[in-house]
């Protein structure tokens, strides 16, 4: 139960090889994808973007994180999970 990380590239043929292994690759918040990177953009030039998803029931996609998330969260009445990751 959680708040996970998706990674999304655009997925045409400009999408360097390092963005395309990190393709729908999951982290929970606060965790990196690679080398202390914890969400795109992984370079200069970049398109990535990132969606999240609370795993704790039903299913959401927040397109533009953290005041919604911390909505959910504070509704849900999990608020500390959040608290806890960043600390
Ligand atoms: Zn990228």
């Amino acid at each position: 139960m959680g708040v996970v990380n998706t990674w999304h590239t655009q997925g045409d043929s400009r999408v360097c090889s390092g963005c395309a292994a990190l393709e729908w690759e999951e982290r929970a918040i606060g965790q990196a994808f690679v080398l202390g990177v914890y969400g795109p953009p992984l370079h200069d030039g970049c398109r990535c973007y990132m969606t999240q998803e609370y795993t704790g029931g039903g299913e959401i996609e927040v397109v533009d994180v953290a005041g919604e998330v911390e909505r959910v969260l504070a509704r849900l009445g999990t608020r500390d999970i959040l608290e806890a990751g960043r600390g």
